[in-house]
């Protein structure tokens, strides 16, 4: 089933029509956001404090149905609480939050680990079927398989959702790779909505993706974290994390990026950090 919010329509011009068509979903619906998630989402996740009240209410109830419809799978003895389930569900619902979307069709699963996971050594199977998998032994904080799983780590995904100002969330960049990986490859270009949006992806990625690569095989300072010039599809996922957690920076340094990335989304995560900022000001005067 095609998971399209489409009626209550908020200010991101979606609605939950096609999501309320679909029953289960809908009985999933009928129970009020517990109170007690509400509360992990105000202390341990920074963003959530940047939405507006729609936004909140949205991204709570694409919440309830992420972790319903999920399987969260604790590793290396870690177990599996509210709070761990809550925050990853929240951050990768929040990529999705104004985009019409089944929210992530064919992940089941997410493996966690409580702090940084060595890959297994390259194997035949399962490991090869996406491009993104390490070939040696590598620690990772996080991973993502097509069609699933996702692994990450919990340590490190508490740490990146309080802290934005890292410039890291492994949530983000995970999930930005499952989005890629929808159209069977992992390129750098999600389903996009339209050919003159192809066209403006195209030209601005190569652009930022070749100058990001040039930059650093020179050794010289770069915006976006160096790992984004390995490939195309790391290019993508990073760019996202910068999206969300460094948005006013971006729209100045890389307007064109930030833009394209804007018109993906369809959200101006810039506008919402300066409108949190200063009403953050105002309540301090
Ligand atoms: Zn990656």
């Amino acid at each position: 089933m095609i998971f399209r919010p489409e009626l209550n329509v908020t200010k991101c011009g979606k609605s939950l029509f096609h999501w309320l068509r679909d029953h289960r979903r809908k009985k999933i619906l009928q129970e009020p956001f517990p109170a007690d998630f509400r509360e992990i989402l105000k202390k341990r996740y920074r963003h959530y404090s940047f939405l507006d009240d729609a936004e909140k209410r949205h991204l709570e109830q694409l919440v309830q149905v992420f972790m319903a419809e999920k399987e969260f799978e604790g590793c290396k003895g870690l177990e599996i609480t509210h709070e761990i389930r809550v925050l990853i569900s929240a951050e990768a619902c929040m990529l999705l939050l104004c985009l019409h979307h089944d929210l992530y069709r064919g992940l089941d699963s997410i493996l966690v680990y409580p702090s940084v996971v060595v890959t297994p050594p390259s194997t035949r199977g399962v490991f090869l079927q996406s491009p993104l998998i390490e070939r040696q032994r590598t620690p990772i904080s996080g991973q993502a398989f097509m069609r699933g799983p996702v692994i990450l780590v919990w340590d490190v995904v508490k740490r990146d959702a309080r802290h934005p100002e890292r410039k890291h969330n492994v949530v983000y960049h995970e999930f930005a790779h499952l989005l890629d990986m929808e159209d069977g490859t992992a390129d750098g270009t999600p389903v996009l909505h339209g050919r003159e949006q192809y066209r403006q992806w195209a030209k601005v990625f190569t652009e930022e993706f070749v100058a990001l690569r040039r930059r650093s095989e020179q050794g010289r300072k770069t915006f976006l974290d160096s790992y984004g010039a390995l490939n195309e599809a790391e290019f993508f996922a990073v760019a996202t994390e910068f999206f969300f957690d460094e948005p006013v920076q971006m729209q100045t340094k890389h307007k064109a990026l930030y833009d394209v990335l804007s018109g993906f989304y369809k959200q101006d995560t810039a506008a919402r950090e300066r409108r949190y900022r200063e009403g953050r000001q105002h309540r301090v005067k």
